[in-house]
């Protein structure tokens, strides 16, 4: 990929271009010009410029723009996986249904849902001294705001949250990992593909500095996918300018399998939820727990569909579990696992590299014999581990799961859906599904979100599309003539006939609000008032 040359040279300090490297062999795949934060000043310019007339589109007009980005990820579909596939390592079906597909769905479902969802929606009163006004809430744009994204799912996470930005009316500025710039260079030629006007959508290369210098600048709203410790600094960054964020962060989800669960389509969903995307997913399986009775041929069964899996390259078709994207990801698995053993934990397959395939390569680990004092079962492991413990019943298993700072998503086993559900009523976590995991996230109407140190706020959805824009609540009153009880001129009979009023609609007793109805205290000079000021 060529470095375009017009622009200026960075300061000595300032980082000139971002590589993408491929994870498997280490190449780099192409290169990009980086963003200099100095030019931040124009490029918010340029944005809010662009917003000013984006907003002032009907909003069909917007929602039929979305319909040609849709088709415009469609008609480059296999382009779009190929670079996927080189940047991240993922295997190339999970780049068609975990991120192509995903960005596809969200074009098209918001397309079809923004105008109903954006409608100026009428609020009923419920206070009998406001009966006669109409009250309504209407859906501003924010104005500018900055998705600030991580390398995992480096199409579909910025582009489930730049689709839902445009719908609502804003501009976007869009910094993509320093890992994956190649797929952010592309969410913006879509949107160019698109015909959505310029300036709408800049996608600014950099590294986190350029991400802080973006906060820094004023955006009306920060949207960051990302780790624990980034999302607290930014959320410190947010908070000394008082800009609002969602914080999309880390997870340790929970899968509890109950003794009735179906346990070879349990043990597929463990090894596939632990190790798809070579569990680098904020919302992968990474502690198991399993009722006592099923949990050795629970555990026997994941262990053989791990060794069954083929770890290699995304060129090679048949490979399922990719490279972890930088060797520092692999070697913080290790001292994990290495924490883990050294407390008692037994790995019963995995957790060895693979030089022969590549640097990052790492055999799927399964690991049994876990407790909550191993860094394994408390912190993100972000890699291809699943950490399974037996429990006595349903009690400790729910206990366990709910002992974590996290609380993104988790799943629950068993062939009887209404237990299930009640477990997951019971689990503490954003998301819970029964006999699934994970896939909630291509549900477009299903809100994604975590609490505690998963972060807040929300993306996907209704909930997520709310959070992109400001609303602003409009009363009209219906009685213009007609002065307000409650104004100046207050008298003893005005403050009579109030406690009157109060007691008429809350007084315990039906007798008691008939005799303050019946009372002589001037109501109706209350309603008309002529004494006011
Ligand atoms: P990261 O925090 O290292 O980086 C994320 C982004 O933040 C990058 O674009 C980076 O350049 C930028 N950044 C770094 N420092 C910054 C700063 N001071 N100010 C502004 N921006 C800054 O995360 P990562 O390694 O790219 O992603 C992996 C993490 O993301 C994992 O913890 C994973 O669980 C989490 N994640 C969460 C979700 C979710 O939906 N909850 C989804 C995917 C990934």
């Amino acid at each position: 990929m060529a470095v375009p040359s017009q622009l200026a040279s960075p300061p000595s300090h300032a980082v000139a271009t971002i590589d993408s490297i491929n994870p498997a062999t280490q190449e780099i795949n192409a290169q990009f010009t980086a963003t200099q934060p100095a030019d931040l000043t124009a490029i918010f310019a340029r944005a809010r410029t662009s917003q000013k007339d984006w907003a002032a589109r009907p909003i069909r007009e917007r929602c039929a723009m979305l319909r040609q980005l849709r088709d415009a990820i469609f008609a480059r579909r296999d382009e779009i996986a190929d670079v996927i596939t080189r940047e991240t390592g993922k295997p190339r079906v999970e780049a068609i249904f975990a991120e192509i597909l995903l960005a596809l769905d969200t074009a098209d479902f918001l397309a079809r849902q923004v105008p109903r969802w954006l409608c100026p929606e009428r609020v009923p009163h419920h206070n009998l001294a406001m009966k006669a006004k109409s009250g309504w809430l209407e859906y501003d744009p924010l104005g500018v705001v900055a998705i600030i994204s991580p390398w995992n799912y480096p199409f579909s996470i910025p582009m489930a949250q730049v689709i839902p930005a445009l719908a609502t009316g804003n501009a976007v500025l869009l910094k993509p990992s320093e890992l994956t710039p190649w797929c952010g260079q592309l969410v913006g030629e879509l949107v160019e593909q698109a015909k959505i006007p310029p300036g709408l959508v800049q996608v600014l290369q950099g590294r986190g500095e350029l991400g802080a210098a973006i906060i820094e600048a004023g955006p009306d709203k920060v949207f960051f996918t990302g780790s624990v410790a980034t999302g607290q600094r930014i959320a410190q960054a947010c908070a000394q300018k008082l800009i609002p964020s969602v914080l999309e962060l880390g997870g340790k989800d929970a899968m509890i399998v109950l003794a009735d669960a179906d346990l070879d389509i349990a043990s597929s969903a463990a090894v596939w939820g632990g190790f798809m995307n070579c569990g680098e997913t904020c919302i992968s399986v990474e502690r198991i727990y399993v009722e006592q009775p099923a949990a050795e041929r629970f555990t026997q069964l994941c262990v053989e569909k791990t060794k069954k899996l083929r770890v290699g390259p995304a060129t090679d078709p048949d490979a399922e579990i990719g490279p972890m994207i930088r060797l520092t990801q692999l070697e913080k698995v290790e001292v994990q696992l290495r924490d883990a053993v050294e407390r008692g934990a037994q790995v019963l397959t995995g957790g060895t590299r693979r030089p022969d395939l590549g640097a990052n390569f790492l055999q799927p680990a399964v690991v049994t014999i876990v407790d909550h004092s191993m860094r394994l079962m408390r912190d993100e492991t972000f890699g291809p581990v699943i950490a399974i413990r037996a429990v006595a019943n349903v009690e400790e298993a729910v206990a366990l799961a709910n002992d974590s700072p996290f609380g993104l998503s988790a799943s629950v086993w068993t062939t009887d859906n209404r237990r299930g559900r009640e477990i997951a009523s019971r689990i503490r976590a954003g998301s819970v599904m029964v006999n699934d995991l994970a896939s909630y996230y291509g549900i477009a109407e299903a809100p994604h979100g975590g609490l505690g140190a998963s972060g807040w706020g929300h993306t996907h959805s209704r909930l997520g599309l709310l959070e992109m824009v400001r609303v602003k609540y409009i009363d009209v009153d219906r009685l213009p003539r007609i002065a307000k009880s409650w104004w100046f001129g207050y008298t003893a009979e005005l403050a009579a006939a109030a406690n009157a009023f109060v007691e008429v609609l809350f007084a315990p007793s039906w007798r008691r609000r008939l005799a303050a109805m019946t009372k002589k205290h001037g109501a109706r000079g209350v309603v008309f008032r002529r004494d006011r000021i």
